[in-house]
């Protein structure tokens, strides 16, 4: 001991992540190790010859330790990145995919044309989370103001912590709210990745998932689509007059969801898939 390398210490990680059976193990091992000591990849490299105290070791033990048991490697570190902005987690909130950052992707250009229109957007997030969606979009465009709900009093600290964190407090704001329950007033965009996966699906998710996100955040119903059917409900009266509703979506929910919100009056605008090349993201 005392002689472990910054690179002897990966070489460890890789190869105890690879033995559980983790995938992806050089990778997570980059990760965990690079996020514990606060080394970007680049430093990683740099120092790899650097002597790791004996804190450090024990650092790096538990955290493999924590992996190995299925918990999530940015569950571990306690924040992830997530379009240009670092959340952190909490276990009353899901953890932002990458996949919901084309939602933001998609809302951007409809920000701002509300902007320049009106000089101001109000985007309404329900069931934020972390306030992924609606951080990352009052960070992309000047003059979004944003209201982030859910029903779980612990996210919405998580989201308030999480506007902190990027600098975004002054334009956000949380409801503790049952989808659209203690909403009032119109919003230019109404937009939620709600949950979608069929409560008999759940129990079949990868562990990191199951055991570690809320299930209230996962399980949709027998159907996945209770969410879609509670928000489409009560939407209409919550838009501006030309806003947007935007949801993220199941692989399989397009059609479902497309109907149900064009029995409620909306048209379809946009349709994107995900990095998987699956239907993800609908706009109304
Ligand atoms: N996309 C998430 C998953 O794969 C589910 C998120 C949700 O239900 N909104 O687990």
């Amino acid at each position: 001991m005392g002689s472990v390398t910054l690179a002897d210490a990966l070489t460890h990680a890789r190869r105890r992540l690879s033995e559980g059976g983790i995938e992806d193990a050089a990778r997570e091992a980059r990760l965990l190790v690079g996020g514990l000591l606060g080394l970007a990849p680049a430093a990683l490299i740099s120092q790899e010859a650097r002597a790791l105290t004996a804190e450090e070791e024990v650092l790096i033990e538990g955290a493999l330790a924590r992996r190995l048991d299925r918990e999530p490697v940015y569950r571990i570190l306690g924040q992830r990145p997530f379009f240009g902005l670092v959340l952190s987690l909490s276990p009353d909130t899901l953890e932002p995919r990458p996949d919901t950052e084309i939602l933001v992707e998609r809302l951007i250009p409809i920000a701002r044309e509300v902007v320049a229109a009106k000089g101001k957007c109000r985007v309404l997030d329900l069931g934020t989370g972390t306030g992924a969606i609606c951080l990352a979009l009052i960070d992309a465009v000047a003059g979004v103001h944003g209201t982030g709900t859910d029903i779980s009093a612990g996210a919405l600290e998580t989201a308030r912590r999480n506007a902190q964190l990027n600098g975004l407090s002054d334009r956000f704001e949380t409801l503790e709210s049952d989808w659209f329950a203690a909403v009032s007033g119109r919003f230019d965009i109404i937009v939620s990745n709600p949950p979608y996966i069929r409560s008999t699906v759940v129990d079949g998710l990868a562990e990191e998932v199951r055991r570690f996100d809320p299930r209230r955040a996962l399980d949709g119903g027998e159907d996945g689509l209770d969410a879609y059917y509670k928000i489409a409900e009560d939407a209409l009266p919550h838009l501006q007059e030309g806003g947007a509703v935007a949801f993220e979506i199941g692989f399989d929910q397009k059609e479902a969801v497309t109907n149900l919100m064009v029995g409620k009056g909306f048209r379809l605008i946009e349709a994107a898939s995900d990095l998987g090349g699956n239907d993800r993201v609908l706009v109304f």
